[in-house]
């Protein structure tokens, strides 16, 4: 079931609480953050004279029944600080089901698609960021689009897989190809490069590589030479820096954990079938923009260099 939720807060550190929620969104157990739109700042809708919201909307996929979803949404409300005084007054966070594709809900509990979802811009500018087939009139209401949601790293994933996505097998990738080595080198020298620890043990002598900023993803508190450790994905939105190109290179975990927030995926495709028992997540949120393809001369391979974007 694909299911777009809105988010709203108003009290307190408001950015900093959309990505904490976000991110407990999706650590719920069978759900999948799908895409994440953009942080708005609107006017408070019903009722006057509190401060301006944050708002944003996501897209998730679940097997969860919709009513366990919103107690998962409640519990999550609950634990970010939210307290219920004044209806429509100021809040920490709201998370409310916006629309559950293919469903109708009438129940005491839950309304979808959301009773007041077709009345509101704040709710509705985000969704169509994440939704534009959705067919809705806006009521020109103010809405600013604000800097410092997820989306605003440009999170660019990349690696080389073969026909089936196999990222790499026993700790070890794949390919070791010297035209994708040199693509890599290419796309990432001067950037930000983003991995976890197994990655890390893939590199030539366990080093950081040359030239670039190391961000190693690991709740483990090791020192290492050359590259920052960073506990957490909130952590890491607050140590990188929106103008810069952060490459995220790997492994399996590392991009499920920011495919969700990724603007673009640079793979390499190589014409072979492997043992993996890692591999890349589904790209359908994508869009392939272009494909470049290239026989390996040596080993008579064909390779194609592929981006996505969204
Ligand atoms: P509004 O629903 O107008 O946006 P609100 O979000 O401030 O107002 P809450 O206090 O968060 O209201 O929720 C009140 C109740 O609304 C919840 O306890 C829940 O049972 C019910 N509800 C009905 N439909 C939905 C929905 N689609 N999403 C979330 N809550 C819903
Ligand atoms: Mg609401
Ligand atoms: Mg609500």
């Amino acid at each position: 079931m694909i299911c777009y939720i809105g988010l709203g807060s108003n009290l307190g550190e408001s950015k900093l609480t959309l990505r904490r929620a976000i991110e407990l969104i999706k650590k719920i157990p069978a759900v999948k953050l799908l895409r994440v739109s953009s942080f708005y700042e609107t006017e408070p809708w019903g009722v006057e004279g509190q401060p301006n919201y944050l708002n944003a909307a996501i897209k998730i996929s679940t097997e969860l029944e919709p009513l366990k979803l919103l107690d998962e949404l409640q519990r999550i409300e609950f634990e970010l600080g939210r307290i219920r005084l004044e209806h429509w007054g100021a809040r920490t966070i709201d998370l409310d089901i916006l629309l559950i594709e293919g469903r109708e809900i009438f129940s005491e509990r839950l309304t979808v698609p959301h009773k007041f979802l077709f009345a509101r811009d704040f709710a509705l500018v985000p969704l169509k960021e994440i939704f534009p087939q959705l067919n809705c009139k806006l009521h020109g209401d103010k809405i600013i689009r604000v800097a410092g949601s997820p989306i605003d790293f440009k999170f660019k994933l990349i690696a080389c897989v073969d026909k089936n996505f196999g990222l790499g097998n026993k700790g070890k990738l794949l390919f070791h190809i010297s035209e994708d080595l040199k693509n890599f080198r290419r796309l990432t020298l001067g950037h930000t490069i983003i991995f976890g620890r197994k990655t890390l043990e893939t590199f030539p002598n366990q080093n950081p590589l040359d030239g670039r900023r190391n961000i190693l993803l690991s709740c483990s508190h090791e020192n290492i030479s050359g590259a920052e450790v960073v506990g957490s994905i909130e952590k890491l939105f607050d140590v990188l820096n929106t103008a810069e190109d952060n490459f995220v290179i790997g492994g399996e975990q590392i991009f499920n954990e920011l495919i969700p927030y990724a603007a673009e995926i640079f793979l390499t495709v190589v014409d072979a079938e492997v043992d993996a028992d890692a591999y890349f997540p589904n790209v359908d949120e994508f869009i392939l923009a272009e494909s470049n393809s290239l026989r390996i001369t040596h080993c008579s391979l064909r390779i194609a260099f592929r981006r996505y974007t969204r």
